[in-house]
């Protein structure tokens, strides 16, 4: 029996709980698995006692947009380390898995994960496999498939993935089609739906009219054409903000091709801020211009944005979205927590379009903390590589 009082004990932090509003100095303890105090000067003591003084401490990360279908897409990143690499300690993968594909994913993926991964589950039957566009060839699509297999597994599949570019989805009659079968699942199983923009097939206004509250764009800040920001103007499309205010929600998704700073800055000024950052984190972006969730969040933070509203598009409000008790600080909740370092030396950072910014300020994750125990990415190794590269495929589009 150990005599210690808690498990854990982070000392010194600034740590910052979006579910509370807290944000300021404060220490947490852990025991069993689960937070069991915040507050200044807690007393007694811990197994483990961590001095995180300079850094912020927040909720394990929720990444509202990932790729974790490691070896059966070509997508594919290894939850548990990208999750020990940046704080991450919950994930929605969105679309890496269609009706086809899901069962393996549970069973391979999200059961072994010591991270919370849900899915999204692609219109396309065969999901991710590869990138040479999903949907060019129709037969691909099924409603029924994607009902049924959202229906057999609600407890991990939240909603439905489409993604809805010309060069994925084809053009015309064609897309429009694609598009109307994904929300007719999404309405069947009474889930909403996901629709990733950029090279979109029609107008943004018309996908925007389509879609009902609780439906989600991601990569709201593309800079490529047919996107929330137009690429010319980089003006916020009026449809964007009518369907926002109807219940639409948008989301980042970085990805390789979707963040560009100035649509991001455009978005900001105009006051369409996103409801969740997220990192599309896959292969073709991991060694940048995405890395982790937490260079994600330094570029919000060199946008402007307060850190406390960064962090809780990246903790409770997903969370929320996803029905996961996370994203929280709460005595009593799952100890999902990240310990996020800020590096005050000036970092040059480029967006999708190649274009830099300097941020003086970095954040990157020193510990991660699953349920109180410590995702080490040294002990988790390295992502080990597929023999096929994403560059080396025609699809030019990003994901
Ligand atoms: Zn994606």
């Amino acid at each position: 029996m150990s005599t210690e009082t808690y498990d854990l004990l982070l000392r010194g932090g600034h740590v910052i709980d979006p579910d509370s509003g807290f944000s300021g100095p404060a220490d947490i303890a852990v025991a069993g698995g689960a937070i069991s105090a915040v507050g200044s000067q807690i007393s007694g003591t811990a197994r483990e006692t961590v001095d995180v003084r300079g850094s912020y401490v927040v909720p394990g990360l929720v990444d509202f947009h990932v790729h974790v279908y490691w070896g059966s897409t070509v997508w594919g990143l290894e939850a548990d380390k990208i999750g020990a690499a940046g704080g991450t300690t919950s994930f929605l993968d969105t679309g890496s898995a269609g009706a086809i594909t899901l069962p393996g994913f549970r069973r391979y993926v999200i059961d072994p994960a010591r991270t919370t991964v849900r899915a999204l589950v692609h219109i396309c039957t065969a999901g991710l496999v590869t990138n040479l566009g999903e949907l060019r060839d129709p037969r691909y699509l099924d409603v029924e498939g994607t009902v049924r297999a959202i229906e057999a597994n609600r407890d991990i599949a939240l909603g439905v993935k489409i993604r809805y570019s010309d060069v994925i989805v084809g053009e015309g009659e064609q897309a429009r089609a694609a598009l109307l079968a994904a929300l007719e699942a999404a309405e069947r199983s009474g889930t909403w739906l996901m629709v990733h923009i950029g090279r979109t097939p029609e107008p943004i206004a018309d996908v925007l009219q389509l879609l009902r509250p609780g439906d989600v764009v991601t990569h709201s800040y593309t800079p490529l054409a047919g996107g929330v920001v137009d690429d010319h103007s980089l003006l916020v499309s009026p449809a964007a903000i009518e369907a926002r205010a109807a219940g639409v929600q948008f989301d980042i998704g970085h990805g390789k091709s979707s963040f560009g700073w100035a649509t991001a800055e455009a978005a900001l000024a105009a006051g369409f801020a996103p409801d969740f950052i997220s990192s599309d984190l896959h292969r073709g972006c991991v060694n940048g211009p995405a890395f982790d969730l937490p260079s994600v969040m330094t570029k919000f933070l060199m946008l402007g944005m307060p850190i406390e509203e960064i962090v809780m598009r990246c903790t409770s409000m997903p969370a929320r979205k996803m029905g996961l008790d996370a994203g929280t600080l709460r005595v009593g909740s799952p100890a999902d927590i990240a310990v996020l370092a800020i590096d005050e030396e000036p970092v040059s950072f480029v967006d999708c379009t190649g274009e830099s910014r300097v941020c003086n300020r970095r954040l990157s994750a020193s510990h991660t903390y699953c349920s109180g125990v410590r995702l080490d990415p040294e002990i988790l190794g390295v992502t080990e590589d597929l023999p096929v590269e994403i560059s080396s495929r025609p699809m030019g589009s990003g994901s």
